[in-house]
Parts: C-alpha cells; structure tokens; sequence
C-alpha cells in the first residue's frame, strides 16, 4: 500500500502533456514520471544490442537485462540505462522511429506496467504526477485523478513543431499523424474513458493549461480518494 497520491495524465504529443505535467508537479511539489522515456531507453537498449525492435523476442530478451533509472525531479530529464546516459539518445529520430516495436511488445508492457507502479509507490514526494499514453486506463485506472489532454491535430503539429525547432509543420505533422496511428493500434488515448477528464488544450495557452489540469487535481483531493 502507498500513500503517494497518484495523477494519472495521457494524451498525444504536441496536447501539451509533458511541459503541463511538469509545471504541475513543480506547483504542487509532487514527482513526475515521463513514461514515454521509459519506452524510448528500452527502444535504445534493443538497438544497441544490434537487434531490431520490430522482432518481440529481441524487445523481450533486451528488458530481461534492463536497467533503467530515472530521476522523478521535474527539473532533472536524465535517464540512465545501467551506466550509461541515454538523455540524449533516446530522443534521435532512429530511436523515436524504433519505439513503435517496443510498445507493440504486449508481455513487456504488462512489466513496464509494473514498474511505473513500484516508482510511484516507492516515490519519497507526496504524489507523482504520471504522463503517458495509457495511464489512465492501464496503468492506474483506479488513480484518484485522471486527465486526458487533447488538442486540434492543427495546433499539435503547430506547437510539435515550434518544440523541435523545425520550419516544416507539414513534416512535423505526418510524422506525428502515423506515430499517433501506430500507437493508437495498442491504446485509445484520442478518446477519454469513463471517470476520465478531458481537458481540451486548443484554446488555452501554456498557464491556462497547466491552472485546468490543477483545479481537475484539486478537486479530486478534496474530494479524497472516493471521491471520484
Ligand atoms: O511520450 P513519448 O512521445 O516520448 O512516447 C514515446 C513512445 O512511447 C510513444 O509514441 C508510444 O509508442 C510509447 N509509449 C507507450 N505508452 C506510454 C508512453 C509511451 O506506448 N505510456
């Protein structure tokens, strides 16, 4: 059992989900937890065992040995894979491209899933604020606050874009078009499930965003954890 109050975000890049998860946790104190970087390092730990992720044997064997470590500050992004620094690495276009592989690899994702739960439980701040695709509904689907942000396609390439510094939305945007494709073939997190909330971030800039995501927060804290 753990007292670590849990808030569960999913949603599709460029909703918002990672910069407002962040500030969210900065705001209340809570740890944060990028999912997302966990798949990537595994994707980078498959290729640099010279083995493709499109292959379920080679994601799985690659986990057996995997030993990731991931700092819960929300100011610190680094990522380790044993000894070695994947910060960076895990954001390349070959690894971004080989993520796909790994989240289709359903037996690792039940231990994934675990694993983001022990973190969580072993967490020393009060509450973790978790970002995902299927947060809400795999993971901790019992969690006492869970959102789901959401954007026009439009204004997600927009603001994927303006992210990676790139000129070319039209690029940004089917490159982000068939990522969100071939990771809807595993999870829904275009579509809120039941008790889930939507926050729809179209309108709404940066703060705007992160004040709707933390009155969600707040009333389900006061509304304790049978509250929902
Ligand atoms: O959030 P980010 O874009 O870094 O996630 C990278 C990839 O990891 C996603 O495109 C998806 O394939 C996978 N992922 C997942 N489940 C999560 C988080 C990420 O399948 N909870």
């Amino acid at each position: 059992m753990t007292d670590t109050f849990f808030v569960a975000i999913d949603g599709p890049a460029g909703s918002g989900k990672s910069s407002v998860s962040k500030q969210v946790a900065r705001r209340l104190g809570f740890g944060y937890l990028d999912t997302g970087s966990v798949y990537r390092a595994l994707a980078w730990q498959v290729r640099s065992r010279g083995d493709s992720t499109d292959e379920p044997s080679a994601v799985e064997a690659a986990f057996g040995a995997f030993e990731p470590a991931i700092s819960l500050d929300p100011d610190d992004r680094s990522i380790f894979v044993g000894d070695t620094d994947v910060t960076d690495a895990i954001r390349t276009p070959e690894t971004t491209a080989a993520v796909a592989g790994v989240a289709k690899t359903l037996s690792v994702r039940e231990k994934i899933n675990e694993l983001f739960r022990r973190i969580v439980a072993e967490a020393p701040q009060p509450g973790v604020v978790v970002e995902g695709r299927d947060i809400t509904t795999v993971v901790a689907p019992d969690a006492p606050a869970r959102i789901l942000l959401t954007a026009h396609p439009d204004v997600r390439a927009a603001r994927r874009s303006a992210e990676m510094g790139s000129a070319d939305v039209a690029k940004v945007a089917e490159a982000m078009r068939q990522r969100d494709a071939s990771d809807s073939t595993v999870v829904d997190f275009m579509n809120a499930a039941d008790g889930v909330v939507a926050v729809d971030t179209t309108h709404l800039d940066f703060d705007q965003s992160v004040d709707a995501v933390l009155t969600v927060i707040a009333e389900r804290r006061e509304g304790g954890r049978d509250g929902r």
